[in-house]
Formats: structure tokens, C-alpha cells, sequence
């Protein structure tokens, strides 16, 4: 081949992504995106990915350091799940679930009430964790109404909570610079103080506290419960709040509580199901069984989009009765069920069984632990806290009084943006740097991961 036409081609290549570039700013919002900065700069656009690497348009490649958006689980272009699409693909793509059935969607279901906890029987399906969320605000309002207690109109939620971006789910969100603009427009929860022993609302800390926090939330539920339908909390890690880890007996309490108190209880596992905390769903840590289970994020091995609320025999059986009765759930979307990414779910949980995921989590998940515990030395780090494979470094200005850099600084995208150029993706919460690769990822690249946000902490909290 000769010189000029390589070069051609590699122009031809140029051209080609300063278009794309162009293109994409000039067409797309991106979502929780300031679309003014984004404007300033070419985006990285990915056109590939492998394992637990993402290649940009360029040919550069990165490790996926947040598992595009906490949904990948065994690697990208996973030849298992890879094949399951196709092979449904050349059966049928979509077909509704409102008057019929499909068949990946039954055999789904069979299969997440088998590893789900022993009481939740039942699943209702749809397509993102904001709407496994509203189906489970419904259903417990509703079923208060079914059973003909009155009054149980509000919600109990946790201060930090993050459960999505629609408005039920914003209703029970606590996380002022994300939920607060759309205050008038939510309906009555009560909410409680979140378990972020770092920066405990109550001044106390853990274990002296007994858990101060619970006792806070039996304030509430003494006084409130003939109001509250539900509590809603995301076990053991509120995740978009910052990577907050519950102390021990925290969420065990919360369902001992919900249940004296005869309150329904909704776990919202879409960030922490599927193995992220190194048990398959964070219920388990502290054996709860909530009343509904909300999943979505991993549970297509971060393929397609599909969420699934999973309930009781006691709540479905509400619902049950007369056509004119009304007590039909009255609720359901386009793609409820769809047979593609139903088909993933399924190929994805296989992989469970046949790589033995859970099993090999636990040896990195120990690299992850001991890497927090040393990254809590420097400087300019908090807190450094963990579970499974999710991690949090939280950065302080002052550790000593816990100051937080000023929100404008943006340390944590100041951070990442210095790990993207060693070939690192992550993205920050606030000040909090969040560490969640792939479940799949490999020793060696997770110590090449931790290596280069410990470099780039430095740097950029150091000025290096
Ligand atoms: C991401 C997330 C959601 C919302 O899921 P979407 O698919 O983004 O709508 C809800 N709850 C928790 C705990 C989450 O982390």
C-alpha cells in the first residue's frame, strides 16, 4: 500500500469523526450534562468496546471504569450474550405483554423469583429503574386502597436516596441539587436521615450511636404510619448519593421497623443488584425481604434496557378481582417485556451460574478493600469506603475539619478528567469518586484502575 493512500484514508478517518463531533453537538442533550461546558470541548466518542474496555473513535482505548453507567456486568461484546440476542433476533425482536405473552419474558420471571428472596413471587416488567420504581409506588398506594385501609398516602424516604428521574421516583429522591427545582410538582414523603456515618446528620457516631438514625425513623413511622404506604430505601448503598455504605444492622433494622409498624417496605436494588456488592442482591447482606424488589441496570448484563419490580403473593393478590371491581393495575409501557433484552437477562444470569461471577467478585473486591483503606491515608481524602466492587473516595479540602472542596471547583470531574488521559472512564459524584468497573474485570486491570485514580487524586489534589 502506498504512503499516500494510507494517508488518505487516515484523512478520510479525520474527516469522519470531526463531523461526528460536530454533529454531536450540535443535535444531542446529554443527560445530567451543563450542554454550555460540554459545548467547549470534542466529546470522546465511543465507537467499540471489549471486556471491560470502551475504544473512542480515535482508536484510543479506556478501561470502562463505571461499567457504562453501572449496568455492564461481564464485559463488553460477551460472546454468551452476544449469541442470545441474535438468536432471538431471528425469532422476534418485540411483541407486547398487554393481552399476550411472550417466551423469554415467562421463562425471565420463572427464573429471578428463584434468586430472589422467598417471598416475592411476582413480576411486573418495564424498561428502566425509574419506572420499576413508580410501579412499585403504585402498587403500594394501591394496595393500601385495595384493602380498604384509607389515608396511607405518603412515602417514607432517606435524605441522599436517588431512585431515578421521573417524577414519582424524584418525589422520593433526596438529593437537593438533582430533586429540589422540582419541589412543587412532588407529592408528601417523610423523610428520614440518611446512614452516612462520615457526615452523620445527627452529630453521633458509629457503633456508640446505636444507630441514632433508626431511632429517627421510628420517630417518624410511630407517629405517621396510619399516612405511609411505603419506605423506599436502596440496600446497604445509597449509590448516586455518593457511594454512602450502610453501617451493619442498619438495613435490618429498617425492615424489623417497617414491619412492626405495618408499613410496606420497597428495596430498590437497580445500582446494587446483580452481584455489585458481592452478594447477588444487597438484601441478602443483612437477610431482609422487602416487599417489592426493584431491578434493572445489571440485570441485562448492561445490554439492553429492562427493569423488573418483583412482589409479594400478598400484594398481587390485592389486585385480584371482579372486572368491574377496578383493582386492575392500570399501568404498563411500549416495550414491557421485551423478548431481546428479556433473552440477554436471561444468557446474563447463566453466566451467574457457569463462570461462577459471585465467587470471583470476592478476590477483587479484597483488592478493592485494602486499596480503600490505603487511599484513606492521603492528604486530601475523607472518606474511602466500599462493598463488593463498588467504592467511594470522598475528597475533602480539609480533612481535618472535613471541608468540602466548593461545589465550583468540581474537583471529582477534575479528577477524572485527569484519569481519562491515562486511559481510565469514571465519572464523580459531587466530590466523591466512585469506582465501579465491570463485575468481569480482571485483577490486573483493577490494579491498573485503582493505580491510576490514586495518581490522579494526587495530581489534582496536590497540583502536581
Ligand atoms: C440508576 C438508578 C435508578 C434509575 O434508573 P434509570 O434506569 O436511570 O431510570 C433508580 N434507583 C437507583 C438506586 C439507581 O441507581
Amino acid at each position: 500500500m502506498s504512503l499516500s493512500r494510507e494517508t488518505g484514508e487516515m484523512s478520510e478517518t479525520l474527516k469522519r469523526n470531526r463531523y461526528l463531533e460536530d454533529a454531536d453537538r450540535r443535535y444531542i442533550w446529554h443527560p445530567f450534562t451543563q450542554m454550555k461546558e460540554w459545548q467547549q470541548e470534542p466529546p470522546v466518542i465511543i465507537s467499540e468496546g471489549k471486556g471491560s474496555f470502551l475504544k473512542d473513535i480515535y482508536g484510543r482505548w479506556y478501561i470502562d471504569g463505571v461499567s457504562s453507567l453501572w449496568v455492564n456486568v461481564h464485559g463488553h461484546r460477551k460472546r454468551e450474550i452476544d449469541e442470545a440476542i441474535k438468536a432471538q433476533l431471528d425469532r422476534i425482536a418485540h411483541c407486547t405483554l398487554l393481552g399476550l405473552a411472550n417466551v423469554p419474558s415467562i421463562e425471565l420471571a420463572e427464573k429471578l423469583v428463584s434468586i430472589t428472596p422467598d417471598r416475592l413471587t411476582r413480576v411486573f416488567y418495564s424498561d428502566n429503574g425509574s419506572t420499576s420504581v413508580e410501579v412499585a409506588l403504585k402498587m403500594a398506594f394501591q394496595y393500601w386502597r385495595h384493602t380498604g385501609v384509607e389515608g396511607r398516602n405518603a412515602f417514607v424516604c432517606l435524605n441522599n436516596a436517588y431512585h431515578g428521574d421521573t417524577i414519582g421516583a424524584v418525589s422520593v429522591g433526596g438529593i437537593d441539587i438533582f430533586h429540589e427545582a422540582f419541589r412543587p410538582l412532588l407529592f408528601k414523603t417523610y423523610r428520614v436521615p440518611s446512614p452516612y456515618c462520615y457526615r452523620c446528620e445527627l452529630g453521633q457516631s458509629y457503633p456508640e450511636c446505636g444507630l441514632g438514625c433508626l431511632e429517627a425513623l421510628e420517630e417518624v413511622l410511630k407517629r405517621h404510619s396510619s399516612e405511609i404506604a411505603a419506605l423506599i430505601i436502596e440496600p446497604m448503598v445509597q449509590g448516586a448519593g455518593g457511594m454512602i455504605v450502610f453501617p451493619p444492622g442498619y438495613l435490618k433494622g429498617v425492615r424489623e421497623l417497617t414491619s412492626r409498624y405495618e408499613v410496606l417496605m420497597i428495596a430498590d436494588e437497580v445500582a446494587v443488584g446483580f452481584g455489585r456488592t458481592g452478594k447477588m442482591f444487597a438484601c441478602e447482606h443483612e437477610e431482609v425481604v422487602p416487599d417489592f424488589l426493584c431491578l434493572s441496570k445489571g440485570i441485562t448484563g448492561g445490554y439492553l434496557p429492562l427493569a423488573a419490580t418483583i412482589t409479594t403473593d400478598e400484594v398481587y393478590g390485592a389486585f385480584l378481582g371482579e372486572f368491574k371491581e377496578l383493582k386492575t393495575f392500570f399501568h404498563g409501557h411500549s416495550y414491557t417485556g421485551n423478548p431481546l433484552a428479556c433473552a440477554a437477562a436471561l444468557a446474563s444470569l447463566e453466566l451467574f451460574e457457569k463462570e461462577k461471577t459471585l465467587e470471583q467478585v470476592k478476590s477483587k473486591a479484597e483488592i478493592l478493600r485494602r486499596w480503600l483503606l490505603e487511599i484513606k491515608e492521603l492528604e486530601h481524602v475523607g472518606d474511602a469506603r466500599g462493598i463488593g466492587l463498588i467504592g467511594g473516595v470522598e475528597l475533602v479540602k480539609d480533612k481535618s475539619t472535613k471541608e468540602p472542596y466548593p461545589f465550583e471547583e468540581k474537583i471529582g470531574y477534575q479528577v477524572c478528567f485527569r484519569a481519562r488521559d491515562k486511559g481510565l472512564l469514571i465519572r464523580p459524584l459531587g466530590n466523591v469518586i466512585v469506582i465501579m468497573p465491570p463485575l468481569a474485570i480482571s485483577e490486573d486491570n483493577l490494579r491498573d484502575m485503582l493505580q491510576i485514580i490514586r495518581e490522579s487524586i494526587e495530581e489534582v489534589t496536590l497540583n502536581r
